[in-house]
């Protein structure tokens, strides 16, 4: 459970370190209901005449052109040239013409799912610089490390590290006991005991720290892998082997088979008491303050908090985000037999710790996870697991480390000036947007100036006290390490918020925008090549990092970030007419995407269509970050002007960002952000300066004559 906005998803940190929890958030390209069954409907008729008439009249107005070489191309910088395939129309396929000789000599390797040009090759950079620093003998990270790799010391405990907890589960004289052993079990092991927790700022008193709650309990990403049955049926063959798997392994003392598909079933249930994943979007929806936690979820809430050292009062209030999913759950746990429950929730403890235990576990969790979820044909070497794990657990200390090997104090200066051109830049188009009122524009205007800018590394450190960990018990690491966290976060609890604290390391090859803050963070993970670099042409940052800023701003004035004001406070500072025309802009983007096709890139097989209902605030985000970074660089360059050459060396910088390898299950399993191809192409089509630039046609497919922007 977030409230922030990311620029990416970290596949690295997905694969096996923070296990489901942070799983649960990924969502699937399949989400239009049905969409294999309904081929033939009048809808998708409409989309292939659409592709076939854009395709012919291109080939009749574009065929004689492309035997003439693009003369702006030739004087672009030899790197952009060499990831370009010239022989495809950028009107048509932009994403394809700037990336299509990359994807075609790039082999995906095997122990990935996903390799992005930019963000994998800073990783994989990064990778580097981690394994230095842990060999040098820093205190916990080394530890940490030494203990994650050394796998025979791992495989001759087995299950052992389990058996003290799962006899806790089993010996639970009634649920009331039980709930209060799964809490404590929650505070140091990263199980979804039925429900997520967050403590944050709260919405609509940004000052104080809140406990948040959410749905969870499900192994698969999200309820629509359960309700719908084509999808169900496709996993539930993994799903069972994986459950069969961990509960043989731990010896766990009941029937295997009938635990299986108990616990399957009470999944089904769950998903069932779901709230869609496009619905979890929505941030008056999901706040529903509540008080009287006790006599409402006596199991769910109530003994689990105190297990987990957070007893709750009568008057304490806890913001729920799923309000019905909290009251049928709770009804569906009073009528669940004890022993069903505590089969559960020992499967659940199980496949939380499993990735800390030996290879037969690892392996099973790879399966489900690695092979049939993401489609990644190895599991990652053991060494950049380990690294991946002391990332995950210890990536405050790491970042301190990293930072004084790598990070350039000039590059804040040049980042400064760029952030500041952004948001002047945004501050015009709000000025020069006809369909908001007065009022409206005058209140985002004081929005944005209110936002701040986090950029590079914290300043503020955190403690590490009472951590003993040692070389050879990783599983006993791992889980001080995540009761060190939860401690953290528990202290936090009704305290006041700290402005300056940051929820990403600085190392991490990522943005975001903190509605709530409103605030948006560059750590000095991104601002490196090929996204920020200075020697480089201004074109190439500011279609790269330029282009990443404008996201991060746009996501203060999303269908999400736009109930928040200035000071981060959910309230409505909208006219009704302007909110109005804000949700027909909106309509017209979750419209536009939903229509986009996704398909491999190699085959041109069909693997489904983007979800533009959940998507919606990441393409806000895209296209107008877009047109703002392109604003910004003309402004830059002022009274000069551009030359057609640096216009198409922006383009190509942005869509060059995002050049991608994955497999087709990594594509369908896509988070909040459409797949690449689609975010470059998307962004695209909306943007009159692109057409003119490279003088698409009107009928080309990346000039529709409707564009959509907010
Ligand atoms: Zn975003």
């Amino acid at each position: 459970m977030q409230r922030h906005d990311k620029l990416g998803e970290d596949e690295d940190k997905n694969e096996d370190t923070k296990g489901f929890k942070t799983m649960a958030i990924k969502s699937s390209s399949n989400a239009r209901k049905g969409w294999v069954s309904s081929w033939v409907s009048p809808f998708r008729i409409v989309i292939i005449v659409f592709v076939l008439v854009g395709f012919v009249s291109i080939m009749i107005t574009f065929l004689p052109l492309k035997k003439k070489k693009d003369e702006q191309i030739d004087q672009l910088p030899r790197n952009v040239q060499l990831l370009m395939d010239e022989s495809i129309d950028p009107c048509t396929d932009f994403y394809q013409y700037a990336c299509g000789t990359w994807i075609k000599n790039m082999t995906l390797p095997n122990d990935r799912s996903r390799y992005t040009r930019s963000f994998n090759a800073i990783q994989d950079a990064n990778d580097a610089i981690f394994h230095d620093i842990v060999n040098e003998k820093w205190p916990l990270l080394s530890e940490l490390y030494l203990s994650c790799m050394d796998t025979n010391m791992i495989d001759v405990l087995g299950s052992q590290p389990l058996k003290k907890d799962l006899i806790a589960i089993e010996n639970a004289p009634d649920k009331a006991s039980l709930f209060q052993v799964v809490g404590e079990l929650s505070s140091r092991s990263s199980a979804s005991f039925l429900i997520d927790t967050g403590i944050f700022a709260d919405e609509k008193n940004t000052t104080i720290y809140s406990l948040h709650v959410s749905q969870g309990g499900l192994t698969l990403p999200d309820q629509e892998y359960y309700t719908n049955d084509t999808r169900f049926s496709l996993f539930k063959p993994d799903l069972t082997t994986f459950i069969t798997k961990l509960l043989t392994l731990s010896e766990w003392n009941s029937s295997v088979d009938d635990a299986v598909q108990d616990i399957i079933q009470f999944e089904i249930e769950l998903a069932n008491c779901s709230m869609k994943k496009e619905l979890l979007r929505d941030p008056l929806l999901t706040y529903n303050p509540q008080t009287n936690i006790n006599t409402t979820n006596p199991l769910l809430l109530g003994h689990f908090f105190v297990g987990a050292g957070i007893p709750l009062t009568k008057e304490s209030t806890v913001i729920i985000a799923t309000p019905s999913y909290l009251k049928l759950v709770e009804n569906l746990v009073n009528k669940t037999p004890l022993e069903k429950l505590k089969t559960f929730f020992a499967y659940q403890y199980i496949s939380s710790v499993a990735s800390s235990l030996s290879t037969p576990y690892r392996d099973a969790v790879f399966e489900l996870f690695g092979r049939k979820i993401q489609g990644q044909a190895t599991p990652r070497p053991r060494q950049k697991q380990c690294l991946a794990r002391v990332d995950a657990y210890l990536g405050e200390l790491l970042s301190r480390y990293y930072i004084q090997t790598t990070f350039k104090l000039e590059a804040l200066t040049l980042i400064k000036s760029l952030v500041s051109d952004l948001i002047d830049a945004f501050q015009t188009r709000l000025e020069q947007a006809s369909w908001m009122d007065k009022e409206t524009r005058s209140a985002a205007v004081t929005k944005l100036h209110k936002m701040t800018a986090l950029l590079g590394y914290p300043v503020e450190r955190r403690e590490y006290p009472n951590l003993a960990l040692a070389n050879d018990k990783h599983f006993s690491n791992v889980q001080q390490l995540i009761h060190y966290h939860h401690l953290r976060a528990v202290s936090k609890l009704g305290t006041a918020v700290n402005p300056m604290e940051w929820m990403m390391d600085a190392h991490e090859v990522n943005a975001y925008y903190s509605p709530m803050a409103n605030q948006i963070v560059f750590p000095a993970g991104i601002l490196q090549p090929p996204f920020f670099d200075p020697a480089v042409n201004p074109a190439q940052n500011y279609g790269a990092i330029g282009m990443v800023i404008g996201h991060e701003i746009t996501h203060g004035f999303d269908d999400q970030g736009r109930n928040f004001d200035g000071s981060g406070n959910m309230h409505p500072w909208w006219t009704n007419s302007t909110a109005t025309k804000f949700n027909s802009r909106a309509r017209c983007i979750s419209n536009q995407y939903s229509s986009m096709v996704v398909r491999n890139d190699t085959s041109g097989e069909l693997l489904g269509h983007v979800n533009g209902a959940f998507t919606l605030g990441e393409d806000i985000a895209d296209i107008g970050g877009l047109r703002i970074a392109f604003e910004a660089y003309k402004e830059h360059l002022f009274p000069s002007k551009m030359t057609l050459a640096m216009e198409k060396l922006f383009f190509l910088s942005y869509a060059q960002s995002w050049c991608t390898k994955a497999t087709d299950q990594s594509i369908k399993a896509h988070d909040v952000h459409p797949p690449p191809k689609q975010r470059v192409n998307g962004a695209i089509m909306n943007n009159e300066e692109f057409a003119r630039i490279f003088v698409c046609p009107n009928t080309a497919l990346l000039n529709p004559q409707e564009k959509c922007n907010i």
